[in-house]
């Protein structure tokens, strides 16, 4: 398998069309034996972007990613790393999180010691914040790419009027403005990165490094009978993820699983390549971010680069057929 890269949006950083992440898993579900296991696989299948952020498992993600990278010994300059800064990792004590200039500067350092690197590739402001002015956390931003600590920055599910005031004020006063969004894509939440935020592409060159592509897990088909034990969904403080099993919609979504598992086995493949490869197919995604808990899930979804040629136009409209109607 040869691992495509792809340039972030507009800027000129490459990064692999797959991506490897840390949430829920890393520092939380699974073992720092497993999580080295899977950044080792990930790297030597051609992976050069690791995405964490400082409240995934509260810190300790980040921890965990940065004693692997340490040990590893790899070139700083064979990775791209990222942390995102918003709801917090320790305290909740007022400008403990949210994306002020106080948070997002002490956040970005806290970041760099957990993570043991000199510098974040990317920094992304991890939702929108109503309470600062966008200037201040667009300034703050620009600041610590001025001072080395960040390369390029981004967001992660703001709205295309959001991004849009962003680069307004970045224009206006010369500063370094977002590359990338970071929003959910897959074969159920598509009108974000299909429509919102169409213009932003052309307009920006909008990057985006898209995250949950098999929906936690619905899409590998593992949720047809139930919830599993073990799995993400059966995991104690992910109450609210259940929602996609048993909230509204999701009797319509379960039931186009079938329908999806036939197109894979036509075409000689699994429901979770499937579903990472039709994400891949998207020219505006400038990578996949995959999540596992286990190599051997890592090393399937890994298998979507070979399938991306077998998505014919006729295919995409069948998949279209079964997924636009359940999608949001
Ligand atoms: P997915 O939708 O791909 O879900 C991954 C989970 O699905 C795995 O941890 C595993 O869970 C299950 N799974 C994956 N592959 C298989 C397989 N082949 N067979 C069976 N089960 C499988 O991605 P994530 O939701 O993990 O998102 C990926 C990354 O995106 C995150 O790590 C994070 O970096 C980023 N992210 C960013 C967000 C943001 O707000 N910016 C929000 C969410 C994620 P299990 O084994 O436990 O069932």
């Amino acid at each position: 398998m040869n691992m495509p890269y792809r340039p972030l949006g507009a800027s000129g950083l490459k990064i692999s069309a797959l991506s490897l992440g840390a949430w829920v898993t890393f520092g939380k579900q699974i073992g720092d034996s497993t999580a080295r296991k899977l950044m080792h696989t990930a790297y030597d299948s051609g992976i050069n972007f690791f995405d964490n952020a400082e409240a995934y498992a509260d810190g300790e993600a980040e921890i965990v990613m940065g004693k692997i990278l340490q040990k590893a010994g790899w070139r700083r300059s064979s990775y791209v790393v990222s942390s995102k800064v918003f709801f917090g990792a320790e305290g909740d004590r007022p400008n403990e999180d949210g994306l002020s200039r106080k948070h997002v500067i002490e956040a970005c350092h806290a970041a760099l010691r957990r993570l043991q690197v000199d510098y974040l590739d990317l920094y992304f402001c991890h939702r929108p914040d109503p309470t600062v002015p966008i200037v201040e956390t667009a300034r703050a931003m620009h600041d610590l790419i001025v001072q080395g600590k960040v390369l390029y920055w981004g967001t992660s599910e703001w709205s295309a009027a959001q991004i849009t005031a962003a680069h307004a004020a970045c224009a206006r006063l010369g500063l370094h403005a977002p590359v990338v969004e970071q929003p959910q894509y897959n074969l159920f939440h598509r009108s974000r990165v299909e429509k919102e935020y169409a213009t932003l592409y052309r307009k920006f060159g909008l990057g985006t490094t898209i995250w949950s592509p098999l929906a936690s897990g619905l899409l590998t088909g593992k949720y047809r009978e139930g919830i599993p034990p073990g799995s993400r969904l059966a995991a104690p403080g992910l109450e609210w993820l259940r929602d996609i099993v048993s909230g509204p919609g999701a009797a319509l979504r379960l039931a186009a699983i079938p329908k999806l598992a036939k197109i894979a086995t036509e075409l000689d493949t699994t429901l979770p390549r499937l579903g990472v490869a039709w994400c891949l197919k998207n020219p505006r995604v400038s990578t996949v971010i995959l999540g596992a808990s286990r190599v051997a899930q890592l090393q399937e979804n890994l298998g979507a680069i070979e399938i991306v040629e077998r998505l014919t136009p006729a295919v995409l409209a069948r998949l279209d057929t079964i997924s636009r109607p359940v999608a949001e």
